[in-house]
């Protein structure tokens, strides 16, 4: 066969300094095996980042050869959630490009023809062992003490021509194997510099299986040669796989691309992510109402930082500032506390009425009546008090207290029958009001408690308390203002009822 070429050939330079007249194409390959989590949800913001930051293409590319690992409608529930964190690709299965085919499943006879150039070069050979015959030969080796046992022994490597041609006209089925060179084989990674494997550690591995589908190994290669993929951005779980990978880019006379292996996301406690750690899925957390701007943000700068020290940096500002030379190569915990923090910080950079129009979204018409200006009144009112869409939810119950009237422990501490007659005379002076607004009623409860003799928080605490059952929140005036006249003073009553019971036991009945 041919002298296959095993050193990654790619001169060592900056990956940000990118050759001219070079194209950066990235790409996101998932495999439609369930949902996205934050450690794979980050490798598609980084490809995306970067091939924005260059002016290149990002592909996507969905890798379903593992048939049985397949999820049904996981293909459909990645490419969402990547569009509700506000990805975009510029070829891909959902939108074409002209090298597609991007699902792996309907690429068939591309692998084939990458095939049979490798066959017909000598760098790969057809194989009839059946799985079970290699693994008895290992065990068997291993149990005569024949040194490291590795995956594969090489029988059909050497087989006669004639022994070939009769198995094939036997219609025995056949794999493909790639024959691995000796020597060392480098791997160029932009992250962790040269990575040197022994040739020796590898087997000859199966490259197409015997159902004419491709192994990952194989179907990596030739569809981010025919892709022209330049950079791969992926997990450092996937290093391991380089060398096979480099080796196929040697015989085939391919330069790899730029490898970029990035580091595992870790559960906050520092043990690998996964649901039992209370790790959430993309679209749980979008569904959850996490601003998607602060879940590229956090995702990002995971692994790197920017020079300026900055931590709220908005897509346009990732996309300028994004430099693969800055990924570090220490594995990263999760930090639950500064994604909600992130979060709040952009939903608080909102204009109120996109605000709005989002917790509507969140919450659905039924929470959130469909009347303009009280949700933009309500998104005015809780716009600095919540860090994700969904936590707008807690708040409504202020706005639409429900009937009959419920109060939670601290505000039954408020309602005491000393508070009585304060509330009824804010009762009294409220009934007065025709027109309804922030202020006016806000200076009828001012006028009531003076009379009453009470001011400040002796006058706000149990007035709160009575309006809205609990004893923080936004404010009153708003408040008063969405939940009406009616509402206001019912709610009033019910809370002097339950004042009423001098026994505090007997109140919270
Ligand atoms: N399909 C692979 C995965 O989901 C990605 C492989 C790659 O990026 O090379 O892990």
């Amino acid at each position: 066969g041919a002298a296959p070429n095993l050193r990654g050939a790619r001169p060592d330079h900056s990956p940000n300094t990118v050759d001219s007249g070079m194209t950066v194409r990235t790409r996101f390959a998932p495999s439609p095996t369930g949902e996205l989590h934050p450690g794979n949800a980050r490798i598609a913001v980084l490809n995306w980042l970067y091939a924005r930051h260059c002016g290149g293409r990002f592909v996507l590319r969905i890798e379903d050869t593992d048939v049985e690992r397949n999820v049904p409608g996981a293909e459909d529930e990645i490419i969402d959630s990547l569009r509700r964190l506000g990805l975009d690709w510029d070829e891909g299965p959902d939108v074409g490009g002209d090298r597609g085919p991007y699902r792996q499943s309907e690429r068939a006879s591309i692998y084939r023809e990458f095939a049979d150039r490798l066959l017909q070069q000598g760098v790969a050979y057809r194989c009839f062992c059946t799985p079970e015959e290699v693994e008895e030969r290992k065990q068997a080796a291993l149990a005569a003490g024949g040194g490291a046992a590795i995956g594969y022994d090489g029988r059909c490597r050497d087989l006669s021509t004639q022994d070939r041609e009769s198995l094939q006209d036997r219609g025995v089925p056949a794999s493909l194997r790639f024959a691995v060179p000796d020597g060392d084989v480098l791997v160029q990674d932009s992250v962790r510099g040269t990575v040197r494997f022994d040739a020796a550690e590898f087997s000859d591995f199966v490259i197409m299986k015997s159902d004419g589908l491709p192994t990952y190994n194989f179907g990596v290669v030739v569809d981010d040669v025919a892709m022209e993929i330049s950079h791969v951005i992926r997990g450092v779980g996937h290093l391991d796989n380089s060398p096979r990978q480099v080796m196929i880019y040697g015989v085939l006379a391919i330069e790899p691309p730029v490898f970029v292996h990035i580091p595992h996301v870790l559960s906050p406690d520092g043990s690998p992510l996964s649901k039992r750690h209370g790790a959430r899925s993309l679209r749980e957390y979008l569904d959850d109402g996490f601003h998607p701007d602060a879940l590229i943000n956090y995702l990002s700068l995971l692994s790197w930082s920017s020079p300026s020290g900055d931590e709220v940096l908005p897509p346009d500002r990732l996309i300028e500032e994004i430099d693969i030379g800055r990924l570090g190569a220490s594995n990263v915990r999760l930090d639950p506390e500064k994604l909600e923090w992130l979060s709040g910080e952009y939903i608080r950079k909102m204009s109120v009425d996109a605000l709005a129009k989002r917790l509507a979204e969140q919450l659905g018409d039924a929470t959130l009546p469909d009347r303009r200006d009280e949700r933009t009144r309500i998104a005015a009112a809780i716009q600095e008090r919540i860090n994700t869409f969904a936590g707008a939810a807690h708040f409504l119950p202020q706005f639409y207290p429900p009937n009959p009237m419920a109060w939670d422990d601290a505000a039954l501490e408020s309602l005491t029958p000393e508070v009585v007659p304060l509330l009824e005379a804010v009762h009294a002076s409220l009934q007065e009001i025709d027109d309804w607004s922030a202020d006016a009623v806000v200076a009828a409860v001012r006028a009531a408690g003076k009379s009453a003799g009470a001011k400040g928080r002796a006058l706000f605490m149990p007035v709160r308390a009575a309006l809205t059952g609990t004893t923080q929140g936004p404010e009153l005036g708003d408040i008063f203002v969405v939940q009406g006249k009616q509402t206001t003073l019912r709610v009033i009553e019910q809370s002097i009822d339950r004042c009423g019971a001098d026994n505090p036991e007997d109140r919270r009945a």
